[in-house]
């Protein structure tokens, strides 16, 4: 069969961006299906604009430190609305830079829904583009709970949109996005308060990473309910919102409401039945270790196939798709064990391997433990102390790498460099054979006794 395209991608984000790129490169003629703006959850309404907010609140952070260090400040003030501003700007620039770099790559961007229609058929609008490969990256959207009112709350997508600083705001769920979300308002100025149906924030990190998380945050100010599950939101008669909990309690007098619960898949509509793609109870596409779905031909990558909701898992899934489908590479796939991951909580956190309970649930007594705690030397002098603490997990008589965890000022840039150890088998003895870098946090990690 003759197709009009050797690969289209449905979804402009990380993932769909990334493997029609990389195609194009081969020499395939590429199209590409978004329906939105370009760059998907991370740049429009994830990592970006979440970043940005985060160097604000380090800003007003290091505010509060300036009189330690000497200087004089007088807090005039923090204007929310320029700072979105800005960060709009910001994003608007990188919309333009894709627009150009697809023009300039020869991949055809095609605004609007698509549809698959099976037999390597993609419908947008009155138009019917055939592929060989069509990719599936779609995404996800965020979560909301089927509870009364619970319309009346936002989610991050709502966050974004914010005009004004909200003044009290409560932060549910436990996940990357609540504590992101919830240290960010904080820094800028909000009051806080953090609902947890359970007990832990971040449930599946090491325990080291959410107690020192836990004990950070409530030091700083942030209210933290655990085993809180909300039941109802109502609006009172003077516009504020009061939350009920499943155990009975009662918040009143908050003004924004931010559910951070988890996000799903967003396939409605995408004719997968159709296409006779499959997908599992929580509507994600299963995939094998190749990106293939259960349909020849179609492929899903990024958050849609469930496996690791981060951005650079995205691009990697995309890009060795692209290699091993045009690029002449047949095994080439993305390895997801090991995957590094950063939390932007305050203080942040850098990890990745296996935390110390999965470790020893592998390797048993095998796994021995190296870890630290300190004040790093920056607040050391500040009246606003923030531990730092580090985690090495070994395993076997050479104490082989496993897990390296760290959260602490610094360390979402502390950890790429020990992830390219970890992953090339770096024992513990590697890390003390390796100087150390003076006066960092850093050489923590290669001093550990
Ligand atoms: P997460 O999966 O990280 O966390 C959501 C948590 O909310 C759950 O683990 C659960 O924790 C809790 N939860 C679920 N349902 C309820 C409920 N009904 N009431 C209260 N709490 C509930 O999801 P997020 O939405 O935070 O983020 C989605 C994904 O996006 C992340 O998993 C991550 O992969 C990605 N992301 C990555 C970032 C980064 O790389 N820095 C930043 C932001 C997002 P429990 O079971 O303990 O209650």
């Amino acid at each position: 069969m003759d197709y009009d395209y050797d690969l289209v991608a449905i979804g402009g984000g990380s993932g769909g961006l990334s493997v029609v790129e990389r195609a194009a490169r081969y020499g395939a003629r590429c199209a590409l299906i978004e329906r939105g703006p370009l760059g998907g959850t991370c740049v429009n309404l994830g990592c970006v604009p979440k970043k940005i907010l985060w160097f604000g609140a380090g800003l007003a952070e290091a505010l509060a430190d300036a009189p330690a260090y000497g200087f004089q400040v007088r807090r005039e003030g923090f204007d929310w609305a320029a700072l979105k501003r800005k960060r709009d700007q910001y994003i608007s620039g990188i919309h333009g830079w894709y627009d150009q770099y697809l023009a300039d790559s020869g991949i055809e961007h095609i605004t609007g829904e698509a549809r698959l229609l099976g037999e390597g058929r993609v419908q947008v609008a009155d138009r019917t583009l055939t592929a060989a490969h069509i990719v599936i990256a779609v995404g996800g959207e965020p979560v909301v709970p089927d509870i009364p009112g619970a319309e009346l709350g936002i989610t991050s997508d709502g966050f974004f949109a914010l005009e004004a600083l909200p003044r009290r705001v409560a932060v549910v769920g436990s996940g990357y996005i609540a504590v992101e979300l919830a240290g960010v308002l904080h820094a800028l100025g909000s009051d806080v308060t953090m609902l947890l149906r359970r007990e832990h924030l971040l449930r599946t990190f090491d325990a080291m990473l959410r107690e020192t998380l836990m004990e950070a945050m409530l030091d700083a100010g942030i209210d933290i309910l655990a085993g809180t599950e909300v039941a109802a939101l109502e609006r009172m008669p003077d516009g504020s919102l009061c939350i009920d909990a499943s155990n009975g309690q009662r918040l009143e007098g908050i003004d924004t409401l931010i559910w951070a619960i988890g996000r799903r898949p967003l396939t409605a509509g995408l004719g997968l039945e159709a296409a006779g793609v499959t997908t599992d109870a929580a509507g994600f596409i299963p995939t094998d270790r190749f990106e293939d779905t259960n349909v020849p031909g179609i492929h899903a990558i990024g958050d849609v196939n469930g496996k690791k909701a981060l951005t650079p898992v995205a691009i990697a899934a995309g890009r060795r798709l692209a290699d091993r489908l045009f690029g002449g590479q047949a095994e080439r796939c993305l390895d997801y064990e090991n995957v590094p991951t950063v939390v932007f909580s305050h203080p942040p956190i850098g990890t990745v391997g296996l935390t110390e309970e999965a470790a020893r649930a592998r390797h048993g007594d095998a796994v021995k433990i190296y870890e630290t705690r300190f004040t790093a030397m920056y607040h050391a002098i500040t009246d606003r102390p923030r531990p730092t603490a580090m985690k090495l997990v070994t395993v076997g008589a050479r104490e082989r790498l496993v897990g390296c965890h760290v959260i602490g000022m610094g360390a979402d840039e502390m950890l790429q460099g020990f992830a390219v150890a970890l992953r090339m088998g770096a024992t513990k003895q590697d890390l003390d054979d390796t100087v150390a870098l003076h006066p960092t946090s850093a050489e923590e990690l290669v001093t550990m006794k």
